[in-house]
């Protein structure tokens, strides 16, 4: 049987068993391309789901969306596990109201070099070889530039910035009610796309990513305009991995790099 025939009974028989009220998942989209999330309620809509190449999407960026709204299965990659464990640390979901089924990663091109779920109830399929970690060759030839060379690299990008928030909207990290860019008491950054509000939007986003960013890459594969966020969501993460030793949503234990404080912590930017 395929993963993808298991997935479907399995989840079958969640909604049957009314273990679960409700699955999110993927199908397939209704104009072609690339697999859309699927929120399936009934036993009967199982058959809808697919697990296949063109599953891109984290789909732990719809859960604080669906809190107190039951128990709630979730299909989970890699990436998509990888989030989870950061909402459940940053307590944006019940863990008892959560039903992780685990799955390789089938996607053509995956961003994040986690491919098989990290934290689950049970897993389905067989395990995807996971790729031996290696130097990010994009990120390398960006760290090899002059920091001016850097600046004027980033700063072509961000300018094409229509501030339409697509990369906030699929990223599972961005869950306040009220965004700091919606804001307007106290307005911490303008709304236009002028550019220095935009860069300086794309300032602040970076550092509310620090520690928390699991490089899933929808935020990049969302962007109208084609801009590379990845390169500044690994730098950060290559930042926080050097500094603290964190690989973010690894583990329930590790504690937030951003949120804990030890001694140890280096302090020289105010030595
Ligand atoms: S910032 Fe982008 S790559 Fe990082 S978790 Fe959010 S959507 Fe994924
Ligand atoms: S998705 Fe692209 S264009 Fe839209 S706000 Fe984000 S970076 Fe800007």
């Amino acid at each position: 049987m395929s993963t993808e025939a298991a997935l479907r009974d399995r989840c079958r028989a969640l909604l049957q068993s009314g273990e679960v009220a409700l699955v999110v998942g993927y199908r397939a989209a209704r104009t072609g391309g690339n697999c859309t999330p699927a929120f399936v309620t009934g036993p009967d809509q199982a058959e809808l789901l697919v697990l296949d190449k063109t599953c891109h999407h984290n789909l732990a960026a719809y859960l604080p969306g669906l809190r107190h709204k039951g128990r709630v299965a979730v299909v989970s990659t890699g990436p998509t596990s990888r989030s989870i464990v950061n909402l459940l640390k940053e307590n944006q979901f019940d863990r008892k109201d959560l039903h992780i089924i685990g799955v390789p990663d089938p996607s053509s091109a995956p961003a994040s070099n986690v491919r098989n779920a990290v934290l689950f109830d049970e897993f389905i399929g067989d395990k995807a070889d996971e790729p031996a970690p290696a130097p990010d060759q994009d990120l390398a030839a960006f760290e090899a530039k002059t920091p001016a060379e850097r600046w004027e690299i980033l700063f072509a990008d961000l300018s094409n910035c229509i501030r339409c928030y697509a990369c906030r909207q699929v990223c599972p990290n961005c869950y306040c009610p009220t965004c700091f860019v919606d804001a307007s008491r106290p307005q911490r950054v303008g709304r236009t796309p002028d550019r220095s509000d935009t860069i300086m939007f794309h300032v602040m986003r970076a550092m509310h990513m620090a520690g928390r960013c699991v490089e899933c890459g929808a935020c990049a594969r969302a962007c109208p305009m084609g801009i590379d966020l990845m390169v500044i969501n690994r730098k950060v993460a290559a930042i926080v991995r050097d500094r603290f030793g964190h690989v973010s949503g690894m583990s329930l234990d590790d504690p937030l790099p951003l949120t804990t404080f030890t001694p140890e912590d280096g302090q020289e930017f105010i030595e």
